[in-house]
């Protein structure tokens, strides 16, 4: 009889803080150890580890670079605990630029805090946003990837192997995959769509005993990529006739690489007179380490030679010199900018500039998350707060919640019933109503479902 175990030791009934133990009784896995986001109280949460004892560690896997997969791997360094990081070649030339990121962000917001603190201005919360690591820590958890090819199976010894497949989502996502004597334990991470490039859709899981699912969309169908392709091209066509520039509010890792790739193929289809402009240096590198690696882009992305995701009249603006030159602009144009919910970064300079100016048009291209100035906005409002300023809202505010390299509820569903039903599935990384809408639905199909608790472990 197996004896496969999981906990959930994050993202139980959320979207974030993924971090799930897998035990195969011989040896114990590690697989993401992600941030928890959301202001203030997932500062509490982040600044302890999951109560496991890193002795018994045999190995950790890193599905994806997205932070809340990836955020705390470096604490630990804090720990006695030095073995391998298994993850894909991609995600580790992502990881260096992310976690490098999420450092020097973390040291700037608890800095910023303490300065309004010392001004008397307001603050979010009663202390301020925690510096979770140490760029020498960054360094040390980098120094531990081991770069594993798709598929490739790795020895832990004890009978005990294990290997990635390929999850979509964004560039080096994968699936986690453990056999051992006693069967096969599948950890999907988070699982891409089939129709979103430049990222190919996920493998389908193979037969296992245990299956760790997410359920981010369990709840919901998306519009496929040829609608989303039709609709872009209006919106340009009608902000070239309004006179003003597109603002697109952009994820650094996955949304700024879709963009392009749609403005590239308008672009080629002659429906994209104007320049873009990617205003995000983290973006830019991210898209830079897309095209090192393009066997691992959708078939749809691979040009030759060519680079996939570059065109003529794509600007990369590396300074805030650069961006500021964007304030004049007499011309229509695309402007990309970091970050996608509007919570910081360049973005928040480009929508104070021509939010008030009705010529423009802001794009909001994904989920416009509740509480968030993206989320505010999508809700047409006559005015918004930047940095404390109230701005009118005269912008043409365009909502086409069509990006995002999440996989749907048929998505899902197709992945997990593309072989053998599984012996259990454990549903993670999901709004409650979206876990639940998944759980009914797979349940219906004949699968037996858990919804553990963060700490609960399920035995299979
Ligand atoms: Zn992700």
């Amino acid at each position: 009889m197996p004896d496969l175990r999981a906990t959930l030791l994050g993202a139980a009934g959320e979207v974030t803080g993924s971090s799930t133990l897998i035990d195969t009784g011989h040896r114990r896995v590690l697989v993401d150890l992600g941030l928890v986001q959301g202001e203030p109280s997932g500062h509490d949460r982040n600044t302890t580890l999951p109560n496991i004892d890193t002795r018994w560690l045999d190995a950790v896997a890193l599905t994806h670079v997205h932070v809340d997969h990836s955020g705390r791997l470096p604490m630990l360094m804090q720990t006695p605990w030095r073995g391998p990081v298994f993850c894909t070649h991609p995600t580790a030339d992502l990881a260096a630029l992310a976690l490098k990121a999420s450092a020097r962000l973390q040291r700037v917001r608890h800095h910023e805090w303490l300065k309004h603190r010392d001004r008397g201005q307001f603050t979010k919360g009663d202390q301020p946003p925690p510096i979770l690591y140490t760029k020498a820590e960054v360094n040390d958890l980098l120094d531990r990837l081991v770069p594993l090819q798709i598929d490739e199976a790795v020895d832990l010894g004890e009978g005990v192997s294990l290997r990635l497949k390929q999850a979509g989502h964004i560039l080096g996502a994968a699936s986690v995959q453990i056999d051992c004597p006693d069967g096969r334990v599948v950890c999907s991470g988070d699982l891409g769509r089939d129709d979103a490039p430049p990222i190919p859709g996920p493998t389908r899981c193979p037969s296992a005993d245990l299956v760790i699912m997410e359920s981010t969309y369990g709840d919901r169908e998306r519009r496929s990529v040829d609608n989303v392709e039709s609709e872009i091209a209006r919106i340009v066509a009608a902000a070239a006739h309004r006179g003003g520039p597109i603002i697109v509010p952009t994820f650094a890792i996955g949304r700024a690489q879709q963009l392009l790739h749609v403005l590239r193929t308008l672009q080629s289809r002659g429906l994209l007179e104007m320049n873009v402009y990617l205003d995000s240096p983290l973006a830019a590198r991210a898209t830079d380490i897309h095209s090192h690696w393009p066997d691992d882009l959708h078939p749809s992305s691979q040009h030759g030679l060519d680079d996939p995701l570059d065109f003529p009249g794509l600007y990369k603006l590396m300074s805030r010199k650069d961006a500021s030159r964007l304030d004049d602009l007499a011309a229509p144009a695309v402007i990309l900018a970091g970050n996608g919910f509007g919570e910081g970064g360049p973005i928040l300079r480009h929508l104070a500039r021509w939010l008030p100016d009705a010529k423009a048009t802001v794009l909001l291209s994904g989920h416009c998350l509740a509480g968030t100035l993206v989320g505010h906005l999508s809700g047409d409002p006559p005015t918004v707060k930047i940095d404390g300023r109230t701005i009118a809202v005269e912008a043409n505010v365009e909502v086409v919640d069509a990006f995002g390299g999440h996989a749907d509820a048929t998505g899902l569903e197709t992945w997990l019933l593309a072989n053998d039903t599984p012996g259990q599935v454990i549903l993670n990384h999901g709004e409650p109503d979206a876990r639940d809408a998944l759980a009914s639905r797979l349940t219906q199909r004949g699968c037996t479902i858990r919804t553990p608790s963060v700490g609960e472990t399920c035995v299979a």
